[in-house]
């Protein structure tokens, strides 16, 4: 068998109304499907990091053409390949993005020839996963009562955990809020964020978990009371508190709080979570497949951090393909914690896939128990979001 065609979809859903975290405000989710055809007649689906739209040329200019012609099934020997003839500017951001949409293709492309779902084919820890929740961003109007409000609901539905974002505050002497954005909207003191975690406290009980996300945006001193000012609420964790590449700052933060430091998305590949695990950054660990790799690095990651009695959560925040890949890799590791199930309106996630991904009133996900990734695209998905 061999690779004949690569090809990349980019998708774009338009957010009505936009939202915000820490980390900026969403006006739109995007999406890049990658499809591998072989000549046989077993296609590979896959969903690439958007690279700030530059990953699909990457992944058309640089990258297919050292596969067109090689056998779909050597993955290692593939990922092995474009990620040494890219070392000089590759390794993180916009190369590993591509890599990790191939490797994903790759390995449905693997499942299916195999006859078996993809979970099974590594080697299955499991055939459910916990997902949590993850919403709870800020939006212009949503009052704390509303925050509430949409909390409850997602425990109502079954889910057991609920991620929210906190650390859109303008005076807390960090770098990020001057850089990322003219932050008039949704702005907010720290008492406010403390209100809003004790509000969503409050919603859920006491059992559930409960987690937030700083994308960030604090300094590791602020991170510190911060984090201690919100014990009484019981985190399950706190998600990047400090700028990624701060790995002394986060390791700091993580050894002065009682509280779970989990990180970091932002980090992309192998040697990178190296440094956030061998250095005690994170307690838990959460690479994005769509990111970091795929599932041939997202596995050593996660391997990584099996010898380190660490847990991994991974990030999922794309189209309802990354989630499929996710559910997968969640499943077949042995550290797998919890999978991240966005909740904000994204037709991307819910209208792609001709049996949408969902969560059972258990708050588990069940894998697919088709071929591969074991989903079918709708076709008429992708003409409506679809971008030239
Ligand atoms: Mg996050």
């Amino acid at each position: 068998m061999k690779i004949v065609n690569i090809r990349t979809i980019p998708l774009s859903y338009r957010c009505e109304p936009p939202y915000g975290s820490a980390g900026g405000m969403q006006a739109r989710r995007g999406g890049l499907l990658v499809e591998i055809e072989t000549d046989g007649r077993v296609t590979g689906i896959g969903e690439a990091g958007l690279g700030g739209g530059a990953t699909g040329p990457v992944i058309e200019k640089v990258l297919q053409p050292m596969l067109i012609g090689e056998d779909p099934l050597l993955i290692e020997g593939l990922w092995q390949k474009m990620f040494a003839r890219t070392r000089q500017y590759g390794r993180r951001g916009i190369v590993m993005n591509a890599i990790s949409g191939i490797d994903i293709a790759l390995w449905d492309i693997a499942g299916k020839v195999a006859n078996l779902p993809l979970y099974r084919l590594l080697g299955g820890c499991r055939d459910r996963v916990e997902a949590y929740a993850s919403g709870g961003f800020y939006q212009e109007g949503k009052s704390i009562d509303g925050l509430a409000a949409e909390a409850e609901s997602y425990r109502a539905r079954g889910f057991r955990g609920v991620k929210m974002k906190i650390g859109r505050n303008p005076s807390t002497q960090t770098h990020l809020r001057h850089l990322v954005e003219d932050a008039g909207l949704c702005v907010v003191d720290p008492e406010e964020d403390i209100a809003r975690v004790a509000a969503v406290r409050r919603a859920l009980g006491p059992r559930a978990k409960l987690m937030v996300d700083v994308n960030c945006a604090w300094s590791p001193a602020f991170a510190i009371e911060m984090g201690r000012a919100l014990e009484p609420y019981k985190l399950y964790w706190i998600e990047e508190p400090v700028a990624t590449d701060d790995i002394d700052g986060s390791a700091a933060v993580a050894g002065a709080l009682a509280t779970p430091i989990a990180g970091y998305e932002t980090e992309i590949g192998l040697d990178g979570f190296r440094q956030l695990i061998a250095r005690g950054a994170v307690d838990i660990v959460q690479p994005d497949i769509a990111w970091s790799g795929g599932f041939s690095e997202c596995r050593r990651i996660a391997a990584l951090a099996q010898a380190h009695h660490r847990m991994v959560a991974p990030h999922a925040f794309a189209s309802a393909v990354t989630l499929a890949a996710s559910l997968h890799f969640t499943a077949s590791i042995p550290n797998g914690l919890v999978l991240e199930f966005d909740q904000n309106p994204n037709g991307l996630r819910d209208e792609l896939l001709q049996e949408p991904l969902a969560v059972e009133s258990d708050g588990s996900m069940r894998l697919p128990e088709r071929p591969g990734l074991g989903i079918e695209l709708d076709r008429s998905a992708i003409e409506r979001y679809g971008i030239a």
